[in-house]
């Protein structure tokens, strides 16, 4: 896939459909390993400037998305032109459409946001596209001691996706960290969208 480089950062050069056939071909192969989305947003890219280890996640994650229209602004102005804007809100609702069409079982865990937004946004899931399962979820007000505990549920969840609400860089972080141990097959960090479905 051509890339549009944005401070150093690759952008493929997908549509939303686009990027929608690839995580769903992710998903129904049987990976071993974790695929990880990072949503680029300007904040991620300016911070990738100066921070070597935010860059390298960037660097090894397996596809990083334009969330926002700054980023696809600044290609065209780059003579980059990414095709349209792929933002982690967008695209979780993209995803959970295609999974309750699909009706293949997809499953989500809900990791971030505060307990109640957490409940009502895995309520209006369940609500709105009752061919996709919750499998799990967990508000993002816990401190590093209760990591082990989030890892290991997930871990036995053992979701398709792995949605992950703690802000940014922190989600992409805590998915970097714990990414062999997750069983997860996609991680995406998609900032306040829980906020968004559950508010
Ligand atoms: N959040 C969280 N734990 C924290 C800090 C934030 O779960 O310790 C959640 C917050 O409730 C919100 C999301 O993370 O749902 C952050 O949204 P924001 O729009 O700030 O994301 P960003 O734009 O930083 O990616």
């Amino acid at each position: 896939v051509p890339v549009a480089n944005i401070m150093g950062i690759p952008f493929p050069k997908l549509t939303m459909d686009q990027t929608l056939s690839k995580l769903s071909e992710i998903v129904e192969q049987n990976r071993s390993s974790l695929f990880h989305v990072i949503t680029g947003n300007p904040e991620i890219v300016m911070r990738c400037q100066h921070d070597a280890g935010l860059r390298s996640i960037v660097d090894e994650a397996g596809l990083v998305t334009a969330d926002g229209i700054g980023i696809v602004l600044v290609s065209r102005m780059k003579g980059g032109h990414l095709p349209e804007r792929v933002t982690g809100c967008d695209l979780l609702i993209r995803l959970l459409e295609t999974g309750n069409r699909n009706r293949k079982n997809w499953s989500f865990y809900l990791l971030g946001a505060d307990e109640e937004t957490s409940l009502k946004a895995a309520e209006a899931i369940g609500r709105t596209y009752p061919n996709v399962t919750i499998a799990g979820r967990h508000h993002g007000y816990f401190t590093p001691e209760e990591d082990e505990k989030i890892v290991e549920d997930i871990r036995r969840a053992a979701p398709d996706f792995l949605i992950v609400a703690l802000g940014a860089p922190q989600a992409e972080l805590w998915i970097h960290t714990y990414r062999s141990r997750l069983n997860a097959k996609i991680a995406m960090g998609v900032g306040g969208s829980l906020d968004i479905i559950g508010g």
